[in-house]
């Protein structure tokens, strides 16, 4: 097993969904590398990765260091809390996992103090409210968004989920199908607003989101192995 090699059957599977596909979408790989080294990180980019995700903050400011040498694009996907806002908008291109108003209006005025490109913003959605704690309701959904909308040093670009998960690729489609409409919602909504992106699908369930319209899929285990157990002060 090296990196490259999971780096191409990711790919492989990637373009053979998109290929059956109805939604003829672009879809893009979001190497998810949280608790993998940066030598890792490293080969993966040798291997034509580009973009990263990473779900803590420290964890994601040591690698970018040891990368600084790498052209890579970053993606903050885990929970947020305030006190990291700043942060985040200084270190990262996106953020995935906004879920309230407060950490966007932080965002917000963290990147206008640095004056670079507005940060890429999804909405992470709770779809399946007693899996998870992080996210916003459907039926808060609109609400958020539009508020997002009107913070000038953001782009909102779409929405991320990591629905219950399950082994049926029936259910799997059927949650990611409660996205993408959400997503369409959106777009009618808000037809000012960039919204480009469906970040949804896992080593697990990829193929099932592809099939659904995902434009991005975050892979971390079927590229880097297996993680060891989520430390409790990560969690
Ligand atoms: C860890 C993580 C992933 C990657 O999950 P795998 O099952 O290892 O592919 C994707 N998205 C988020 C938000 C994650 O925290």
């Amino acid at each position: 097993m090296t990196i490259a090699n999971n780096l191409d059957s990711v790919r492989q599977q990637i373009a053979k969904a998109a290929a059956t596909s109805s939604y003829k979408q672009q879809v893009k790989l979001l190497a998810v590398s949280k608790t993998k080294p940066a030598e890792l990180i490293r080969s993966a980019y040798e291997a034509g990765q580009t973009e990263f995700g990473e779900n803590y903050l420290q964890e994601a400011l040591d690698k970018q260091k040891h990368l600084q040498d790498l052209p890579l694009t970053w993606h903050f996907i885990g929970p947020i809390q305030s006190n990291k806002t700043k942060q985040i908008a200084q270190h990262f291109d996106w953020v995935h996992s906004v879920d309230r108003l407060k950490v966007a209006t932080r965002l917000n005025e963290a990147r206008a103090e640095i004056g670079t490109l507005p940060l890429n913003i999804c909405l992470q959605v709770n779809i399946s409210s007693e899996a998870s704690k992080s996210g916003v309701s459907l039926t808060e959904l609109s609400e958020l968004a539009s508020a997002i909308c009107s913070l000038p040093h953001l782009s909102l670009r779409g929405i991320m989920a990591i629905p219950a998960p399950t082994e049926d690729q029936v259910q799997q489609r059927a949650n990611f199908a409660q996205l993408a409409s959400a997503l369409q919602l959106l777009q009618k909504q808000l037809p000012e607003a960039p919204l480009d992106t469906l970040s949804m699908g896992m080593s697990n369930d990829l193929e099932a989101a592809i099939l659904e319209g995902a434009t991005y899929v975050r892979v971390g285990t079927a590229i880097f192995g297996q993680r060891p157990p989520v430390k409790p002060e990560n969690k």
